[in-house]
């Protein structure tokens, strides 16, 4: 009988965290909770797990980042008051629209009008890293335009 094994380091999502600005891709980016394994799997399921790490990783670029035991549980406190991923990026498009509307408004109208509109809470942080990342973005743009 033939059996594949194969050995390596697995890692599985654990909690989504929200958004941020990467360090790795500088963009803003959905970021997960994962647990990293050593493992080894037969058929590709893994049937061995040992050395478990945690860090928090990007979902656009895969860049992950080590954390402590300690931290991960705060993490997940944090993971359990989120959003969806998909809950998120209505709130990023709607921002996306309110700030190319030309008006400018300050950070405390657009807090203020996502909490009128979305029967879910925001965190500041993902809140304060859209906004900056989308006014960055406009600003590129801007910059783009003036140069041609
Ligand atoms: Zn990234």
């Amino acid at each position: 009988m033939f059996i594949m094994i194969g050995a390596g380091s697995g890692h599985r999502k654990k909690a989504y965290l929200g958004v941020r600005v990467c360090p790795q891709c500088g963009k803003l980016s959905h970021f997960y909770l994962v647990e990293q394994a050593r493992q080894v799997s037969v058929f590709f399921v893994p049937v061995v797990r040992w050395g478990k790490h945690w860090g928090i990783a990007c979902s656009r670029c895969k860049a992950g980042f080590e954390i402590a035991e300690s931290e991960k549980d705060f993490c997940l406190k944090q993971a359990q008051w989120m959003p969806s991923e998909k809950q998120m990026n209505e709130v990023i498009e709607y921002l996306g629209a309110q700030l190319q509307s030309g008006e400018e408004p300050e950070i405390e109208t657009l807090r203020e009008r996502v909490r009128l509109r979305f029967d879910f809470h925001v965190d500041d942080r993902s809140f304060e890293e859209i906004v900056k990342g989308l006014r960055q973005a406009a600003d590129r743009q801007r910059q783009f335009q003036q140069f041609y």
